[in-house]
């Protein structure tokens, strides 16, 4: 494809992203395909000789939207937000452009050094304490991963190495394998299951600890499993502790949990993977108290602040453990500068880093932050409207409380009513929500995710949800 022909298909592909998203509320928004259903669409082979754009384009309805989930159509209430927006649409454009690797400083300064002002920024923007920006001129620093389960990742390795280092200058006869062998994390058992996860990938036992009605991890619990495992000869190093559950949107308590970290010699994280974006509006910062107690703090833009998928950012206070974490420096990798800037490629697990930087510099600049904290103040008034009308239909209970975007409900009764209401939502498939279940307690999730939803939406969900309800038989 030449520049001209590049540039006819370009503006085409542009009005067709318009009209898709402008037009999303009136497709269906989970798709009816069955699993293969693509394969007798294609052919059995890639094309030998070039096909016209507009056989592509035109392919796009006929192959892929039929087996799209319209994740941002406002009747999709499951999981929790991806954000997409027009400017982080128009600067993934710009960084599939330039499509530099920015392993090093030096392999592209650019995209370093936007990288470093915009975790800077969103930094600021959050409050966090100054020992986490790069501005303080200390050792902390903010990076892009791709995942929040990257984040957790990283910083479970990072929390590994600082540990073994400490438990080999005190014993230098242990070997550092065996080391490795007696840490423990701890968790709670609400925590998302991406954080079991890097526990298994990282080589780490990982406590599920207990939580009360409130569904909340506290310091007394936290030191209670420590000071077992201290007991039994193990050696604790990591916690994470979630503020916004992926199941409930609860808050573990952070500021019983961190003087426990710091008695101990733990290494916090924080994952805020989902509420960390509204710690931006003044009136819901104070749910990030204790942060400064984590050696490391990360949310997801790209969940609830309208930069598109993949932007998760993490800052450490000591970036240093992460980079001598990983530290390898091969010839090829060399440069003048290294030391001087951070060379990201210590501070993640693949080599390779997109430009990702630039949808954040976009989203800040054509959405300023007051746009960015509408939406979410504006996600959370629709939320807080459901909940209202759950609450004048007798036939639902609210089985935790609301918080932030998320509303948990059942109907009254066993938990088969509240399965079945499930079903019949799925079947018509006029909005999409997900199930959660809390001990023995099975209920629906109604998440406010697309940036376009309104009242009229919240009320065409709760209409169905009311009328699917008059289907469920009641309990014998
Ligand atoms: N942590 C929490 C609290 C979440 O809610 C989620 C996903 O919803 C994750 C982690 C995983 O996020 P990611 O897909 O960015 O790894």
């Amino acid at each position: 494809m030449e520049a001209e022909a590049f540039r006819t298909a370009a503006r085409e592909m542009i009005d067709y992203v318009i009209d898709y998203l402008e037009g999303i509320r009136d497709r269906r928004v989970l798709p009816t395909v069955e699993p293969g259903y693509m394969r007798g669409m294609l052919p059995e082979e890639a094309p030998r000789e070039p096909e016209p754009w507009s056989a592509v384009l035109s392919d796009i309805e006929r192959v892929i939207m039929p087996g799209v989930t319209h994740w941002h159509s406002p009747h999709f209430h499951a999981f929790y937000p991806t954000a997409n927006s027009y400017p982080g649409i128009l600067a993934d454009i710009l960084s599939g452009a330039i499509a530099c690797i920015g392993f090093t400083w030096q392999s592209s300064p650019a995209c370093t050094e936007l990288e470093m002002n915009m975790m800077d920024w969103l930094g600021k923007l959050l409050a966090l304490p100054k020992e986490f920006l790069f501005c303080s001129g200390g050792k902390g620093g903010g990076v892009i991963q791709g995942t929040a389960s990257e984040a957790t990742l990283v910083a479970l390795l990072a929390a590994k190495a600082r540990t073994v280092k400490a438990v080999k200058a005190q014993h230098p006869e242990w070997n550092e394998a065996s080391i490795a062998g007696m840490l423990v994390a701890y968790t709670s058992e609400q925590a998302h299951c991406s954080v079991e996860r890097a526990g298994m990938l990282g080589g780490m036992k990982m406590h599920l600890l207990e939580t009360g009605e409130s569904l909340t991890l506290t310091g007394a619990k936290l030191e209670e499993a420590v000071k077992e495992d201290l007991a039994r000869g193990l050696i604790p190093c990591y916690v994470v502790a979630t503020l916004g559950t992926t199941t409930t949107c609860a808050f573990d308590d952070i500021l019983s949990i961190g003087p426990v970290c710091e008695k101990f010699g733990l290494w916090l994280h924080i994952d805020a993977a989902y509420a960390g974006a509204a710690f931006i509006c003044p009136e819901f910062r104070h749910l990030l108290n204790g942060v400064e107690y984590a050696e490391s703090f990360n949310f997801n833009p790209h969940k609830w602040m309208l930069v598109n998928f993949d932007c998760s950012a993490l800052w450490f206070k000591d970036a240093s453990l992460v980079v001598d974490a990983f530290n390898v420096d091969p010839v090829y990798l060399k440069h003048d500068q290294q030391g001087v800037v951070p060379d990201y490629r210590h501070w993640q697990i693949p080599l390779g880093r997109r430009f990702r930087s630039l949808k954040l510099w976009f989203v800040f600049r054509l959405l300023g932050v007051e746009g960015i904290q509408e939406n979410v103040r504006k996600h959370v008034r629709l939320a807080r409207r459901f909940h209202r009308l759950l609450l004048e239909d007798p036939r639902f209970s609210v089985p935790f409380p609301p918080a932030m975007g998320l509303v948990c409900f059942r109907l009254e009764g066993s938990n088969e009513r509240s399965k079945m209401l499930l079903n019949l939502i799925r079947e018509s498939g006029k909005i999409f929500l997900v199930p959660g279940g809390v001990k023995e307690t099975f209920f629906l999730r109604f998440s406010i995710c697309a940036r376009t939803t309104t009242e009229e939406d919240v009320d065409f969900a709760w209409r169905e949800i009311q009328s699917l309800a008059d289907q469920v038989a009641p309990d014998v």
